[in-house]
């Protein structure tokens, strides 16, 4: 019986396909089936009440003429939902298929730059606990205890090759997660293009849907709250179905002016890893590393006269070490210490000169017109006073001696008594501009 029903119902649909718009014919009648429900009567199955009442309403009558030029027999029929598990595959509205990346999009996401692994970074004091979490999250990413990792650090410290590290190491893993490195430039672009070719379901899209989000140097987001906003909503859109975040900012979430605080206090949920400027030896190791990977031998005292000479940013560092050896294979010269010397002599700053806090004693009581023993002793004259905490503060910024030390060189005071002397001398400085000069036109002179 079923199959008479059944072969009925199709030649039914062939007449209504003649009878019926091609777009409605195809959006609402194809997709039903016939059910039997006795000898002269049927169901026909649609997947939603919305369906059924709409075919009631607008082909009762056209349905039944069609089901009389196809048989001789009077069929009663009525609508019926079906199951539901057929529902979405049948008759869902048409949803279009979300966009893919723009090409743009599609070659950022590509170009995580392969020079930066985990095996080119040299690991010392100063980065070993970034570089730990790092390596933690490409064995195991979106973990919760690392989710989301936030690295901070000055600039040129690392962050960016360690955060590409992670992306380079998952996508070497061939175990297809998308990863998608972006600063937070060209989020923020990103976003602000698509609002304005109303496009941002597809930004909103492409961002949440990737495995790993390394979003590089959020400090950027400072004071542009929409950003922030979307920034907020693609995190938790992430961070819920346990995709992997990890950030980057020159400075720790809470000192980034104008975030707010419940992006911070996301922040909290995962690690925060800090990167600080590396000791001597790592930096020998860097221009070691990298003059290794040049096949080029670089002598280990020019090595550390460059690591001696620029402290605070691996980039500066091997900037020179590329700039030197540029420099001696196109001079055709031997790289020297000299050589070092003379090619770098604009990048490098000369040191500051090693000065005693006796140098510095002499230097400020000859300015001030001031005895040494003055200085030293407890006499509380106004200009003494003066003259006594610019020398503790000049010792303070230009020895490497203890506070406990200095205080002993102006007659054995305490180290509280050389904290309020530096403390007071900033003030000053804040507050008066011919302080500060005064104070420069001192420091010039003893370091010169
Ligand atoms: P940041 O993003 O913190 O400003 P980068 O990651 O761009 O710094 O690093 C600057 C340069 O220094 C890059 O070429 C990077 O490869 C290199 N670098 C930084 N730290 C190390 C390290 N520990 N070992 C090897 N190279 C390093
Ligand atoms: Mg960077």
């Amino acid at each position: 019986m079923q199959e008479e029903i059944n072969s009925l119902w199709k030649s039914c649909l062939s007449q209504l396909s003649k009878k019926v718009k091609k777009h409605s014919f195809h959006t609402w009648l194809k997709p039903t089936q016939a059910e039997v429900v006795d000898n002269h009567s049927f169901a026909i199955l649609v997947p939603n009440q919305f369906a059924a009442d709409w075919i009631e309403e607008r082909y009762h009558q056209t349905i039944s003429e069609a089901l009389a030029e196809v048989s001789a027999k009077e069929w009663q029929f009525g609508l019926k939902i079906r199951k539901p598990s057929f529902q979405t595959e049948m008759f869902s509205p048409v949803i279009e298929e979300p966009q893919g990346p723009s090409r743009h999009q599609r070659q950022r996401a590509t170009k995580l730059n392969p020079r930066y692994l985990f095996e080119n970074f040299v690991v010392g004091d100063s980065n070993e606990f970034a570089y730990a979490a790092c390596q933690g999250v490409s064995h195991k990413p979106g973990e919760n205890r690392y989710n989301p990792l936030f690295i901070y650090g000055r600039s040129g410290l690392g962050k960016t090759h360690l955060a590409q590290a992670v992306g380079n190491e998952i996508v070497g893993n061939q175990n297809n997660r998308r990863v998608l490195y972006a600063s937070s430039e060209e989020f923020t672009n990103d976003f602000i293009r698509s609002l304005g070719n109303r496009s941002t379901q597809e930004f909103t899209q492409f961002y949440r849907s990737v495995d790993v989000l390394l979003l590089d140097d959020i400090q950027f987001f400072t004071g542009k709250e929409s950003t922030q906003e979307q920034f907020f909503h693609t995190f938790n859109a992430l961070h819920q179905a346990g995709k992997q975040i990890v950030l980057t900012a020159d400075r720790p979430p809470r000192d980034i002016l104008g975030l707010e605080e419940r992006l911070l206090s996301r922040f909290s949920w995962g690690l925060v890893a800090d990167i600080q400027p590396p000791s001597l030896e790592t930096r020998i190791a860097i221009l070691q590393r990298k003059a290794n990977n040049d096949d080029i031998v670089v002598p280990l005292e020019v090595l550390t006269y460059i690591a001696d000479s620029i402290t605070s940013n691996v980039r500066e560092l091997e900037g020179a070490l590329v700039r030197l050896l540029a420099y001696s294979s196109l001079r055709n010269k031997e790289i020297t210490v000299s050589l070092t010397q003379e090619v770098l002599k604009d990048t490098i700053r000369p040191r500051l000169k090693q000065v005693t806090i006796e140098q510095i004693q002499k230097q400020v009581g000859e300015f001030f017109k001031i005895s040494e023993e003055l200085l030293k002793a407890k006499k509380k004259s106004q200009e003494i006073v003066n003259a006594r905490q610019i020398a503790m503060y000049l010792c303070r910024s230009l020895t490497s001696a203890s506070l406990k030390l200095i205080g002993s060189h102006f007659g054995g005071r305490d180290h509280s008594t050389v904290i309020h002397a530096c403390s007071q001398v900033t003030e000053n400085i804040k507050r008066s501009v011919d302080y500060k000069l005064q104070l420069d036109q001192l420091t010039n002179r003893i370091c010169s």
